[in-house]
C-alpha cells in the first residue's frame, strides 16, 4: 500500500465539502485528511473532525471555544479561520486543496496554495472570475496543477486529457436552464423568495440557487471556463441540455467533439479530482441510455434571461468587470434574499453597476479589492434609490 494521499477541504460543512468527505470514507486505503475548515457549523464540523481526526481544524471565533471544549483528541489544532489558515494550505504534507468554500473569501487560500504548488481542485467560482488571470499566473509559475470540480469545468478538463495541446475549437458550456426555463417571462414579476428556493435542482447553497434562476450561474462558469482553459468568450457556447448527462463538450480544429457524460453527481467530479489521473470505482447510479430515449439541445433565451448575456459581454471585456459582475451580483441577490429587491430587479442592479464601471486591463490584485468594494458599495446605492 502507498502513502495516503493527505487532503485538506476549505469549506467541509457545505455540499462540496460532505461529498468529497464522502468520496474520502470510500476510500479510507487511500486518502486522509489533513486539515477541515469551516465558518459556522461547528456541530457538524465537530462530527467531521470525531470522523476523520484531521490535523487541524479552522472555524470562526465563537466556533473555536465550542470545538476546543468538545474535541476528544487534544493534538488537533484549532485556527481561527478568520486569522490565519496557512497551515491548512501550504503545509509539505498537504497534497490536495479542496476549495468548496463560498465567495471572495477563496481567493486568498488560492492563491496560497497555487504559490506552494500544490494540486487545488476549486469547486468555487468566484476567485476565478475576480481574479483568475493571476491564479492561473502563479499556478503556472509554481507548478499547482488546477483540477475543477465543478461538472462543467471537470467535464471540459476531462475531454482535454491527453490531447498533448490540441488548440480548442470551440467549448459547448452546457446548463440545465435552471428552474425558471419553462416559465413564461410575464410571471417573472410574482417570483418570491419562497418559489426561487424552492426548486433547486440540487440541494445548493441560497445565493447559488439564486443564480441557477437567474443564469447568472452559468455567465460566471463562462468566465470561469475562459481562466482555466485560455479561450476567449467567443469560443465558449452556452447550451441549454435539460437532462443534464453531458457536462459539457469541447471540438477541436478538425470538427471532432469530445463530451463528458455520467449521472449528475457532484461526487463524480469531486472523486475525479482526487484519484486523477486515475478513475476508481464509485457506488453511483448508472445511466440508462434506453430509459433516456433522447438527449435534447436548445440555445438559451437571452430576452428571459439577460443575466446570461451581460455575463457574456463581461466575459469579452474582461479586466476589471468580471469582479465588479460578482461583486454586483453577489450584493444584489443578498438584497432579493432579505426581500429588499424584486426578481427581475437583480438584473437591473447589476447591468447599472456594470455600465457605470470603468474598465482596467490586466488588475493587480490591490486594484481587484478596491474594485470589488467599489462595485458592493455602487450596487447598495443603486438598490437605495429604487426604494
Ligand atoms: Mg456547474
Amino acid at each position: 500500500m502507498g502513502t495516503l494521499k493527505k487532503v485538506s477541504i476549505l469549506g467541509s460543512t457545505g455540499s462540496i465539502g460532505v461529498n468529497t468527505l464522502k468520496v474520502i470514507e470510500r476510500y479510507r486505503n487511500k486518502f486522509q485528511v489533513f486539515g477541515l475548515t469551516a465558518y459556522n457549523n461547528y456541530e457538524l464540523l465537530l462530527a467531521q473532525i470525531q470522523q476523520f481526526s484531521p490535523q487541524y481544524v479552522a472555524v470562526n471565533s465563537q466556533g473555536i471555544a465550542y470545538l476546543k471544549q468538545r474535541i476528544v483528541n487534544k493534538k488537533i489544532k484549532v485556527l481561527d479561520i478568520e486569522m490565519e489558515i496557512d497551515p491548512i494550505v501550504t503545509d509539505p504534507a498537504v497534497d490536495t486543496v479542496v476549495i468548496g468554500m463560498k465567495g471572495g473569501a477563496a481567493l486568498k487560500p488560492f492563491l496560497k496554495a497555487a504559490s506552494v504548488g500544490k494540486t487545488i481542485a476549486p469547486a468555487n467560482k468566484e476567485a476565478l472570475v475576480i481574479a483568475g488571470h493571476i491564479i492561473m499566473a502563479k499556478a503556472k509559475k509554481h507548478g499547482a496543477k488546477i483540477i475543477p470540480i465543478d461538472s462543467e469545468q471537470s467535464a471540459i478538463f476531462q475531454c482535454l486529457e491527453g490531447q498533448k495541446g490540441n488548440a480548442i475549437k470551440k467549448i459547448y458550456l452546457t446548463a440545465s436552464g435552471g428552474p425558471l426555463r419553462c416559465l413564461p417571462k410575464s410571471q417573472f414579476g410574482r417570483l418570491t423568495v419562497e418559489k426561487i428556493l424552492a426548486h433547486p435542482r440540487w440541494k445548493m447553497g441560497k445565493k447559488i440557487t439564486v443564480d441557477s434562476a437567474t443564469l447568472m450561474n452559468k455567465g460566471f462558469e463562462l468566465i470561469e471556463a475562459q481562466r482555466l482553459f485560455s479561450v476567449s468568450s467567443e469560443q465558449v457556447e452556452v447550451l441549454i441540455h435539460p437532462e443534464v448527462i453531458i457536462h459539457s463538450m469541447v471540438e477541436f480544429d478538425d470538427g471532432s467533439i469530445l463530451a463528458q457524460l455520467g449521472i449528475p453527481d457532484m461526487q463524480l467530479p469531486i472523486q475525479y479530482a482526487l484519484t486523477y489521473p486515475n478513475r476508481l470505482k464509485s457506488n453511483l447510479d448508472e445511466i440508462n441510455f434506453c430509459d433516456l430515449k433522447q438527449l435534447t439541445f436548445d440555445r438559451p433565451d437571452f430576452k428571459k434571461f439577460p443575466s446570461l448575456e451581460l455575463a457574456y459581454h463581461v466575459a469579452q471585456k474582461g479586466g476589471t468587470l468580471p469582479c465588479v459582475l460578482n461583486a454586483a451580483d453577489e450584493v444584489a441577490v443578498e438584497a432579493f434574499l432579505s426581500g429588499d429587491l424584486k426578481f427581475v430587479s437583480i438584473y437591473k442592479v447589476v447591468e447599472k453597476v456594470i455600465l457605470t464601471h470603468k474598465v482596467r486591463d490586466n488588475p493587480k490584485l490591490e486594484e481587484i479589492l478596491a474594485v470589488d468594494q467599489w462595485a458592493r458599495d455602487k450596487a447598495k446605492e443603486i438598490i437605495f434609490k429604487m426604494h
